[in-house]
């Protein structure tokens, strides 16, 4: 199939030749032709395939064969999780709408709300937007959303994630209308938060899921290591630092603080290492975003405020330094590697306070993981095991009762484990103990948008 199929428009057939996509990709070659014949959409596949062309390419044709329904109004909405994401997506859109006279707008949290007023006056086709963002300035009808022909989600489920569910209730509600489009993506999308909030704002919805998820991303070789503390997570960097042959590699931590601590350790080590997390102020993550795109940094050391969507061409390497929290995050993780078909390694550190994690993505990827071990790097830890609970005489009499029925696999592991090195001292680590509360990256809204 190539894009000439599609029956595109002549001026967006040019675009796409001259930037020189010749095939689509399969989501490409699904979501196109269905969002092109008017359908909501939740579409999935994995990551790295192409899912902003699939939803950016289908807009500018619906917006160039079709009138607008008011003069006023934008008539394409697309809102991502984070602003890392939104500008990645504002510039792919502009290389696309480069040719038309539709005028396209990025409002991003963390920016000057003045300024993007004026923005808005100029009743721009497309807006770009995180959604904290844009619904304070629909709440103070500094633009309407009447005449929205297209909401899109980028990385809904993220969104959803993040609390963003009533300011995107909000935007839905003010562009109700029978004519509405709605399209979501993401490489995850089979949670049931998701599905409820599809009901609220989708009509009809066509699922459209190619290797999403759970589903193996062939281009991507994970390795998962055990550590027993911090020093040794720490030793394992700096071996696999010097021994595995990088392009850049993006670090990712559980906490702000660990970012800045361990891009500062590599940095003396002329490791020309940065760190981003979302303490730091909107100009300094531009400048450290756009440098490491440039490839004047070797190494990114970040929290999964850039988990996701994020295309990095060169990087080969993705480190969990610790382990995801959300477990879905594991696979956007690791998809900032072997993008549009090239090869990545993932590379997992696993010690006792990443194990109830590691459990979840070994669960969601329904697969049995293997450690790998470092020749001189000697571990103890081993793994815990699920504490046994002592059950009571009246569960007993109720597991026997229900002895016949078959039980539901069990998707996310919320359990206590002992330490199975330690089990003589029966050591229980809860997962709550093991960070306290505000050295958890906070992945709240505020931060993010
Ligand atoms: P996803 O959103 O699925 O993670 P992206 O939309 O970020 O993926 O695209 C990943 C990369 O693939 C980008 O660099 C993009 O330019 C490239 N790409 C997209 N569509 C095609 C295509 N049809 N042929 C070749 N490369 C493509
Ligand atoms: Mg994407």
């Amino acid at each position: 199939m190539q894009f000439s199929d599609f029956g595109l428009d002549s001026t967006l057939m040019n675009t796409v030749q001259h930037l020189g996509f010749s095939e689509p990709t399969q989501i490409q070659q699904q979501a196109i032709p269905a969002a092109m014949a008017g359908h909501d959409l939740i579409a999935s596949s994995k990551t790295g395939s192409g899912k902003t062309l699939a939803f950016v390419i289908p807009a500018i044709q619906r917006l160039s064969k079709n009138r607008a329904l008011s003069k006023r109004d934008p008539r394409v909405v697309i809102l991502t999780p984070t602003r890392e994401l939104a500008k990645q997506v504002f510039s792919q859109l502009r290389l696309f709408t480069a040719n038309t006279q539709f005028k396209a707008v990025l409002i991003l949290g963390g920016e000057n709300f003045n300024d993007q007023v004026k923005v808005l006056e100029k009743e721009p086709e497309f807006i770009v937007a995180t959604p904290g963002r844009l619904a304070d300035h629909l709440k103070q009808g500094h633009f309407y959303l009447n005449g929205l022909e297209l909401l899109i989600l980028d990385e809904a489920d993220r969104m959803l994630d993040l609390g963003f569910s009533k300011e995107l209730s909000q935007i839905n509600q003010a562009a109700d209308h029978r004519k509405r489009q709605t399209l979501l993506f993401s490489a995850t999308l089979d949670h049931a938060q998701v599905n409820d909030f599809a009901k609220e704002l989708l009509k009809k919805p066509k699922r459209i899921a190619i290797e999403a998820g759970h589903t193996e991303h062939i281009d991507i070789t994970k390795r998962f290591y055990l550590a027993d503390n911090l020093t040794q997570k720490e030793d394992l960097l700096q071996h696999f630092l010097a021994t595995e042959k990088s392009q850049q590699i993006i670090i990712f931590t559980a906490t702000r603080s660990d970012t800045e601590r361990l891009a500062k350790i590599l940095s003396m080590q002329s490791l020309n290492a940065v760190a981003l997390s979302g303490e730091l102020n909107q100009s300094q993550r531009n400048q450290i975003m756009d440098s490491f795109a440039k490839g004047q940094h070797k190494i990114l050391v970040t929290t999964d405020l850039a988990s996701r969507g994020l295309d990095l061409v060169n990087v080969s390497h993705v480190i969990n330094f610790d382990m995801p929290k959300h477990t879905e995050e594991f696979v956007h993780r690791i998809g900032r590697t072997g993008r549009a078909g090239t090869k990545g390694d993932a590379i997992s550190l696993v010690g006792p306070n990443d194990w109830l994690s590691f459990k979840n993505v070994e669960a969601f990827l329904q697969q049995k993981i293997t450690f790998t071990k470092v020749d001189g790097i000697k571990v103890k830890f081993k793994g815990l095991k699920p504490k046994k609970a002592k059950p009571e005489k009246a569960k007993i009499a109720k597991a026997t009762e229900q002895k016949a029925q078959p039980r539901k696999p069990q998707k996310v592991i919320k359990k206590t484990f002992v330490d199975i090195q330690d089990a003589g001292a029966m050591k229980i680590i809860k997962r709550k103990k093991a960070l306290s509360a505000d050295q958890i990256e906070d992945s709240t809204k505020k931060e993010q948008d």
